[in-house]
């Protein structure tokens, strides 16, 4: 920002004071304060008497175990192969240290005392960065400011003799007023305010952080006599760290795939472009389903047991093995009329009666199922439906194991006159969504017209736009 008016000590040109044979002196050198700034007033810390010792605790108590995990630790993880966890407390260690170093050396966001504004002339660009008058009305003290500004939290400082803004306060430590005080830190030896409160929160993350990754790796490099297992314990949280690490990349890549997947999914027209899509699918959100079975599996303490009922567990939580899949492509398909609850599907597989029922689920959403048959014949069978034709209603739908056969019942959504009447089992295109009742009848003619419009021929688009026109 170019108006830092809270900055008493930055080095902008129109802030400094010329004084003297020409000699540049900056402002907190004219009027000293509390405060001590170094490197020409870019850097600045808390009260210059006060006790440095809470601030150089918290120095030490970084740096001493730190450098002597780095020193003694570090070097001999790293001998032993293992990068990752010595990287990770490295660029833990750096970030927390520039935290803190930003959190004791910057501005809080420190509000200029009366004197400075005056002699520099800085009220009115103090007024457009606060939206206030900071300087109040003429000859005002605490006793003077108006009910209205008092009301909503504004304050007269009487030692800055300047109005303050809500929830700023006076630091009697460096004898400033702060905007958005929080409070006046001695082990970071500064106000925490405005201006360095993301940086404090920050330092405190990163230092806890740092703290777990360095103090028990200190402990067991110092007291542990098996310096051996404690290397392999290392190396087995570093091993887990890395694969944790390429396991996030990898999902995040699959989960993008299948995005783009559906998306062209539903974009394919032509019946085989949509069934080779639907394949490849398939496979990969069974991948998925393996990443995320094999990361939810170490810290399951039981294996579960997946319910074979309709209303089937979700299959992020199912932890046995599975996949790869083979899909089942052939079925017999029963649409009902209007006076059948039911969609069925007939799958014919052979020696399907002799599985335990929970080898056997069924996911029932809105608009898709995918039925599981693990360990059939020593593989894993799937058949998954998206985009179904119309909504279905999971609750009701079911399927049922005969001898050789599967039999799916999907139950249809019933309408004012009966059931929805199927032509397919999948949409082609974009599924539309189901008319309400409250919808204005003419509305939905214009959108079926509409709909003739966008699929018709040029003729056909002719004389509906003529139409639609005239409508
Ligand atoms: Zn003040
Ligand atoms: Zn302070």
């Amino acid at each position: 920002d170019k108006v830092r008016p809270n900055c008493i000590g930055n080095a902008d040109g129109d802030l400094e004071n010329q004084v003297g044979r020409g000699k540049l002196v900056r402002l907190y050198q004219q009027w000293p304060s509390k405060n001590m700034f170094c490197c020409c007033g870019c850097c600045m810390t808390g009260g210059t008497d006060e006790c440095y010792c809470p601030n150089m605790c918290v120095w030490c108590f970084i740096l001493v175990p730190s450098c002597t995990y780095f020193g003694l630790v570090a070097p001999k993880l790293i001998s032993n192969g293992i990068y990752l966890l010595p990287g990770a407390t490295l660029a833990i260690f750096l970030i927390a240290t520039g935290l803190l170093l930003a959190t004791c050396c910057t501005d809080p966001g420190i509000i200029p005392c009366r004197e400075v504004i005056l002699a520099t002339g800085t009220a009115d660009q103090l007024k457009v960065a606060l939206g206030y008058d900071v300087l109040g009305p003429e000859g005002s003290d605490s006793a003077s400011l108006p009910p209205q500004l008092r009301k909503q939290g504004y304050r007269f400082c009487n030692t800055c003799c300047i109005v303050r803004p809500p929830r700023s306060s006076h630091c009697s430590d460096c004898d400033n007023c702060v905007l958005r005080f929080d409070h006046h830190c001695p082990f970071v030896n500064n106000c925490v305010g405005q201006r360095n409160y993301h940086y404090f929160f920050g330092f405190i993350t990163c230092v806890m952080v740092l703290a777990t990754m360095v103090m028990p790796a200190l402990a067991l490099h110092l007291f542990n006599p098996d310096q051996d297992k404690a290397m392999k314990n290392a190396a087995k949280i570093d091993k887990s760290m890395s694969l944790l690490f390429y396991a996030m990349c990898a999902v995040g890549e699959l989960a993008a795939d299948i995005a783009e997947l559906k998306d062209m999914l539903q974009r394919a027209q032509r019946p085989a472009v949509r069934e080779e899509l639907q394949r490849v699918l398939t496979k990969l959100e069974a991948e998925q389903l393996k990443a995320k079975s094999s990361e939810a599996a170490p810290a399951a303490t039981s294996p579960k047991v997946a319910p074979a009922t309709a209303q089937a567990a979700a299959p992020a939580v199912d932890v046995r093995p599975v996949g790869p899949w083979t899909e089942i492509t052939t079925f017999a398909l029963d649409l009902g009329g209007y006076n059948k609850p039911d969609v069925s599907i007939d799958l014919r597989l052979k020696g399907v009666e002799e599985l335990p029922a929970e080898s056997l689920t069924c996911d029932f959403k809105e608009d898709s199922f995918d039925l599981k048959i693990m360990g059939l014949d020593g593989k894993n069978h799937r058949f998954v439906r998206t985009n179904l034709e119309k909504d279905i209603v999971p609750a009701e739908s079911s399927f049922r194991v005969k001898k050789n056969h599967v039999i799916i019942n999907l139950r249809k959504v019933k309408g004012e006159y009966g059931y929805d009447s199927w032509v397919d089992l999948c949409a082609k295109g974009k599924r539309k969504p189901a008319a309400s009742k409250s919808e204005n009848p003419q509305d939905s003619i214009m959108s079926m017209m509409k709909d003739l419009y966008d699929e018709g021929d040029d003729n056909m688009k002719k004389i509906i736009g003529e139409a639609m026109y005239k409508a």
